[in-house]
């Protein structure tokens, strides 16, 4: 119901007599119930996923030098979606040795045009093979198709576009120097957004003429393996893409290889500082992405049917699992009520359910630890004496599914506050004053991205340059562009990646 709707029927009952203006005027309209949708599931028969995956080394696939294979699960049935190889120091070394004798003698010895139309092919190919990607990626990670088809898949493949155009115009990016590659990348990402990732980490990688070793999450393999055959069917020369697969040690021994010249990491702040004391004191170049407590903040003349929009993207979009979602919802107390009483009424429309449906909003929990450190967290709330609220739709009896949860009467000491959950779990304080909202949303180990919420724009430009976040939205949330930068502050990480800062990473300027 809008806004406009709400407050008109509110004033005819005021006066006491409640006109009604039209046929269906006394129709109650309960979103929750009223509407009943089809089910909408995407096809997945003509997606070929195989038993077993093996290693991506200097262009082939390769069984992994101990035999050891793990297991990934869809995480919306329970049922094992395939095995993958557990890769080990040998299954590394061979694949930097691949990677450095594809970059001496080939790949850094191409010319920026060359390099370019490699990465063209490469986004044009992930475009060709989209609905199967995003299909793979719903069904190995839990994410709902239309984020998969519409966002993930989309964005890898506009990466590869925008860093093709990067490749053979590398002087003009550094004017006045000589950038050079790096040498050999060892790049290791997430399960939230893994084809994201690697597009993220593997496009500026190749186009500034370094080869790479790659290892996906343990729980999220297979569009990184699927991306090793586009690879394959794109010609690039054998070992400027190595993709190993593993879990936590498999990562710790990329990078700690001595022949990587530069780690790229996205994942979780814990993992992120042990890497970080790994590599100090070498030599070798780095850049974490790292975790997130988000705030979002809405002033009183925000436009709130938009905003209640804002924090639903901001803290649902794939279930939460988003570095840099909105997870703290800092509301002016004018417009705290009202704005909770919608957002409570629009989280009840919310479907949560197969990841498959088209028409799913919020698919499954990535995997049983997820699922049960979420679930921690709730009982951490709950025990902190915060007030919890879920919305009360309908979940499948089978997988890890969450309902949307919201938080109140929680204070900025509450772990729930100030730790990461990864999922759809949002907290809810209020603030008086543009001074007291700043110091909340300061107050964090984190600083990765913020939203903000008004009508006057000198207050976006004021309140943005007092919070401490790496991204901020305005009016908006979790707007991604392979153009813009995206890094963090604090404990969010160390450097940038995307658009020109992207490139810096990646190459020695002489
Ligand atoms: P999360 O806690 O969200 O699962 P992690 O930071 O553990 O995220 O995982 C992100 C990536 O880092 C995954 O690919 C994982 O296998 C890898 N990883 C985990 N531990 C280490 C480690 N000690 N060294 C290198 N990579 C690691």
């Amino acid at each position: 119901m809008s806004e406009q709707t709400q407050e008109k029927s509110t004033d005819e009952s005021a006066n006491g007599s409640p006109k009604p203006t039209s046929p269906n005027a006394d129709l109650k309209l309960d979103f929750a119930s009223f509407w009943e949708y089809s089910e909408a599931p995407e096809s997945s028969d003509h997606v070929e996923i195989t038993e077993r995956y093996d290693h991506f080394i200097n262009g082939d696939f390769v069984k992994p030098a101990k035999g050891r294979y793990m297991k990934s699960v869809n995480p919306a049935t329970e049922e094992v979606f395939t095995e993958f190889a557990e890769g080990t120091s040998e299954d590394v070394d061979s694949a930097v040795r691949a990677a450095r004798r594809a970059y001496e003698k080939k790949w850094s010895r191409l010319s920026g045009k060359e390099r370019g139309k490699y990465l063209f092919r490469l986004a044009r190919m992930i475009q060709e093979r989209s609905r199967e990607l995003a299909i793979t990626e719903s069904m190995d990670g839990g994410k709902p198709i239309r984020e998969s088809r519409d966002v993930d898949v989309p964005l890898a493949a506009a990466h590869f576009f925008y860093y093709a155009g990067w490749a053979d115009k590398l002087n003009y990016a550094f004017p006045g120097r000589t950038p050079e590659p790096v040498g050999v990348c060892g790049q290791i990402i997430p399960w939230n957004f893994p084809l994201l990732m690697l597009a993220w980490k593997i496009a500026p990688a190749l186009a500034t003429g370094n080869t790479v070793v790659l290892k996906p999450a343990e729980t999220t393999p297979v569009t990184a393996l699927k991306f090793a055959e586009i690879c394959l069917d794109a010609g690039l020369p054998d070992g400027v893409v190595n993709i190993i697969t593993g879990a936590g040690l498999t990562g710790a021994e990329i990078v700690n290889h001595p022949d990587v010249d530069k780690i790229a990491f996205t994942g979780s702040t814990e993992v992120g500082k042990i890497i970080q004391r790994s590599l100090a004191g070498s030599e070798k170049k780095y850049t974490l992405e790292l975790g997130g407590k988000g705030p979002n903040i809405v002033f009183e003349d925000a436009p709130i049917d938009q905003a209640v929009e804002g924090i639903v993207n901001a803290i649902f979009f794939n279930q939460g699992h988003v570095c840099c979602a909105g997870s703290r919802l800092l509301v002016q107390e004018g417009v705290a009520g009202r704005l909770i009483t919608k957002l409570k009424e629009r989280m009840e429309t919310l479907i949560v359910g197969n990841p498959l449906d088209k028409n799913t909003d919020i698919g499954a929990i990535n995997s049983k630890s997820q699922y049960d450190r979420i679930n921690n967290y709730l009982e951490i709330g709950v025990n902190e004496g915060a007030e919890i609220y879920q919305s009360s739709n309908t979940i499948p009896e089978k997988g890890f599914f969450c309902r949307p949860t919201l938080f109140t009467g929680v204070s900025q000491s509450n772990r729930i506050v100030q730790e990461e959950i990864f999922g759809p779990v949002l907290t809810i304080q209020t603030f008086r004053t543009p001074d007291e909202a700043v110091e909340k949303a300061n107050n964090t180990p984190y600083g990765l991205a913020s939203g903000i919420w008004t009508d006057k724009g000198s207050k976006i430009f004021k309140i943005g340059r007092q919070v401490r976040s790496g991204v901020i939205w305005s009016n908006t949330f979790n707007k991604f562009d392979p153009t813009s930068p995206f890094g963090g502050y604090k404990e969010s990480g160390i450097g940038s990646e995307g658009g020109l800062h992207g490139l810096h990473p990646y190459v020695k300027l002489k």
